[in-house]
């Protein structure tokens, strides 16, 4: 199964830098929110395909059409937080309390109940089972914020599965969907979203995908925005930012438009949830 997720923020919604830091400051820089979404949207319907969203609280505060927009296109509205703020930087009140104030604002637009979340930049690290009980304790079901090698923000290379598993934690269990794994010269690697989608051939792409029998992918509106106003970044996260905007369009549609793609809701109910590993967090 393919598993197509975005998570709603902005172009300048990247992790770690004293500029973007601050919520305080988002509303300085102007918005291409409407516009990459719409695009997002079109293509995805397009080819027929269903998707989850991550939205952003702060973003269905400020953009509520953006949200409706989504939900009325008949797409999953999941969280992925209300202010954007590494996990592992955060103490569990504040991750509670972040996690909630953006569940009711996107409950608040849709009427719909949410159950799926994602944590910027994966930033659910090892250690840290009070995460996955907040969650449980906020009526999430659904967690896709395993990424299991180790990464700039975290990553969790311990979790032992690219595969869905059980998250079982103090106040109960998740569903988890972890970012799917492919192998490339030898050496595993996460293809379907960021850097690496965009800087591989497509071929090897389409190649890695045939091989997957999970692939979860996870991609942002500013993915596919060559025009995007590019921040001051260290060189290799620059590179890793900004890479193969250009052409990340087009590969995204032939990719659409050669594999199939559901989103978590299909896909929780087409797994059978007995049968997958128990992994325990505490
Ligand atoms: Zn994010």
């Amino acid at each position: 199964m393919n598993i197509l997720t975005c998570d709603i923020e902005d172009w300048f919604h990247l992790l770690d830098i004293p500029a973007t830091a601050n919520v305080e400051n988002w509303d300085n820089f102007t918005s291409r929110i409407h516009g990459n979404v719409d695009r997002l949207l079109e293509i995805i319907q397009l080819h027929g395909h269903s998707a989850t969203f991550f939205c952003l609280g702060w973003v269905a505060e400020k953009y509520p059409e953006v949200i409706r927009k989504i939900d009325a296109s008949g797409f999953e509205i999941a969280t992925h937080t209300h202010t954007h703020q590494l996990v592992y930087q955060q103490k569990p009140e504040q991750f509670c309390q972040d996690i909630r104030r953006s569940i009711c604002t996107l409950e608040d637009i849709t009427g719909k109940k949410v159950k799926s979340f994602r944590a910027p930049g994966f930033s659910i690290i090892p250690g840290m089972p009070w995460a996955f009980e907040t969650l449980v304790e906020l009526g999430i079901e659904r967690d896709s914020s395993i990424f299991p090698l180790a990464r700039g923000h975290g990553g969790f290379a311990t979790f032992g599965s690219a595969r869905p598993a059980i998250i079982e934690c103090g106040g109960g269990t998740l569903k988890e969907f972890p970012i799917s794994l492919g192998r490339l010269w030898g050496k595993q690697i996460v293809f379907s979203g960021g850097g690496y989608y965009r800087l591989l051939p497509y071929r090897t792409v389409q190649k890695l995908t045939t091989k997957s029998d999970y692939l979860m992918s996870y991609f942002h509106p500013r993915d596919f925005d060559p025009e995007q106003p590019v921040l001051d970044l260290p060189l290799f996260r620059r590179f890793k930012s900004y890479v193969g905007l250009q052409r990340a369009f087009t590969k995204f549609d032939r990719w659409l438009a050669e594999n199939e793609f559901i989103d978590m809701l299909v896909a929780d109910e087409a797994i059978d949830w007995d049968s997958v590993p128990r992994i325990s967090v505490n």
